[in-house]
């Protein structure tokens, strides 16, 4: 699993990122907004949203994840 420096897919501030092998996801661990995962179609589609949007397909997601579990981010979390 290769980890990288990147930009955070939520708030654009420097952030960790890993791709896991085998899934079209991206694993990101941000200072601001925590552990997570995005999926790779909100990954593509993230650049068109704007800032308020992500954080709260963000937030959605972290409702929706079970407790102990990474949230995952993808489309349908968008509002
Ligand atoms: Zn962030």
């Amino acid at each position: 699993m290769a980890r990288a420096k990147t930009s955070c897919v939520i708030c654009r501030k420097p952030a960790t990122a890993k791709k896991p092998a085998f899934e079209d996801t991206m694993h990101f661990d941000c200072r601001e907004c925590g552990e997570f995962q995005v999926s790779g179609t909100f990954m593509s589609n993230a650049r068109k949203l704007s800032a308020t949007v992500r954080r709260q397909a963000l937030q959605r997601a972290i409702t929706r994840a079970q407790y102990g579990t990474l949230p995952m981010v993808t489309t349908y979390d968008v509002p």
